[in-house]
């Protein structure tokens, strides 16, 4: 399809694939990738590990040939390495013995950029990425997220017209990595860097959205790309809009393989038509366990009648989990077994940080606690009385059960950080939006 490829396109994929074989084994790491990345363009590409998403990058940047498929630059097919793209990993090596002044500078030289002109250019860079003021400190004097700075003036250095980016901030702490990304998006929709496209691998969906123009999302065994979706929500993007919630609600969607039933399976608010569907009454840490089990098994499969004995609790709550998972998205029964769905592979990959935010995203949609949350959001100050939603309840539920959907909720919410909760006051309070 070369034809219907806009001239401006960069990067183009058609029909990669990339086949491992280890003895008699053939693995299929990449199957049939189509992908054109054009001028201009931010695009993120989102999956579970093991996907083919670190492959896909050394295919791009010409550090690996493909075992089968078309890679055209500008047109033209990739021949060894692409001199064009740079790849910023999560954590950058820095020379520990030389300055950040030096780190940049060496990337310049190597360039065989002469000196004179390689002062000033350093200088600039170190500045643009905000580390003035820093250029004699050494690597062991700066925070994970000044060093990843000079990482990104590295990389920029050498002018790169694709700068590709491997989870770049997923070893930083959650304020740097924020502050490291709102600086990236300044440099890059301000036209201050020649870059021309970015490429963007991450694991973190609410990322991918404040960042992108394009989501790729890929799934594995075999790594492929299962859906697209565009980001056209001006920058900078605020995360608490409408806008950015509803896109990622789409991807989340499209992790957990949603579908039109699922919707009905989350039954109605109390005070709607219809039936309230009780919470199944499981701790977090417990349904963590299943997933991070689900994860470490060939196919991400088992069967749900081994579950009590391999996670040793009782049957009974293995079914809650089990109801909790699929509730959640984060996996589905069918024929007797549980599988994982990608989003909660990549629930079971995540920072605990990062697992709060995929919860919350989660929980939100639950028909009783969006109820419990627009309640609160009404209610004077956003606090109310245990006893006020356990009356309501009561209309909804038997009594004990009644008390024992509030706590669900209660500790569900609190974990999101969504709600928080006074035992001494019996208070439930909106945890206030920034
Ligand atoms: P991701 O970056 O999404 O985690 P990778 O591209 O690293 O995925 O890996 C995709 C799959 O290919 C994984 O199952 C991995 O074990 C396998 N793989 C990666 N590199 C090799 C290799 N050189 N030889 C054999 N298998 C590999």
């Amino acid at each position: 399809m070369a034809s219907s490829i806009p001239n401006h396109s960069l990067l183009q994929l058609s029909h990669v694939q990339q086949i491992y074989t280890s003895g008699q084994r053939r693995f299929t790491a990449l199957q049939d990738v189509n992908l054109v990345v054009s001028e201009g363009e931010f695009v993120a590409l989102l999956g579970p590990s093991g996907c083919g998403k670190s492959t896909l990058l050394r295919i791009i940047t010409g550090l690996q040939k493909p075992s089968e498929g078309i890679v055209l630059y500008r047109g033209q097919p990739l021949k060894g390495v692409n001199p064009h793209a740079t790849i910023v990993f999560q954590t950058f090596a820095l020379f520990p013995w030389l300055t950040v002044f030096e780190n940049v500078d060496l990337a310049l030289k190597a360039r065989g950029i002469p000196a004179n002109i390689r002062t000033l250019r350093s200088l600039d860079l170190i500045d643009r990425v905000g580390l003035d003021g820093f250029e004699t400190a050494y690597p062991r004097e700066l925070s994970g997220g000044m060093r990843q700075k000079v990482g990104f003036a590295r990389a920029m250095a050498v002018e790169p017209e694709l700068l590709c980016l491997d989870e770049p901030f997923s070893a930083l702490d959650v304020l740097s990595a924020e502050s490291l990304r709102g600086e990236l998006m300044e440099l890059w929709t301000g036209g201050s860097i020649p870059t021309k496209a970015i490429l963007m691998v991450s694991h973190n969906i609410e990322e991918t959205v404040l960042m992108a123009d394009r989501i790729v999302v890929m799934d594995k065994e075999p790594g492929r790309i299962i859906a697209e979706v565009r980001v056209e929500i001006p920058h900078p993007r605020q995360r608490k809009s409408d806008e950015f919630q509803r896109v990622v609600d789409e991807v989340y969607g499209m992790l957990a393989g949603q579908t039109q039933a699922e919707a009905v399976e989350l039954g109605t608010a109390p005070g709607e038509q219809g039936r309230t569907r009780a919470l199944p009454k499981i701790a977090i840490s417990d349904l963590a366990g299943l997933l991070e089990y689900l994860a470490e098994l060939p196919e991400n499969r088992q069967d749900i009648y081994r579950l009590p004995e391999e996670l040793k609790v009782d049957p009974s709550h293995v079914l809650s989990l089990t109801e909790a998972a699929e509730m959640l998205g984060f996996a589905y029964v069918e024929k007797g077994d549980i599988t994982l769905t990608p989003l909660g592979e990549t629930f079971a990959e995540a920072s605990i940080q990062a697992r709060k935010e995929i919860f919350a995203t989660r929980i939100r949609r639950l028909p009783l606690m969006r109820w419990l949350i627009a309640m609160l959001t009404h209610a004077e100050n956003h606090v109310l009385d245990r006893e006020v939603i356990h009356t309501a309840l009561e209309l909804e539920f038997p009594q004990e059960e009644a008390e024992k959907q509030l706590d669900t909720l209660i500790n569900w919410g609190r974990y999101a950080e969504l709600i928080s909760y006074n035992d001494d006051k019996a208070l439930i309070y909106l945890e206030t939006l920034s």
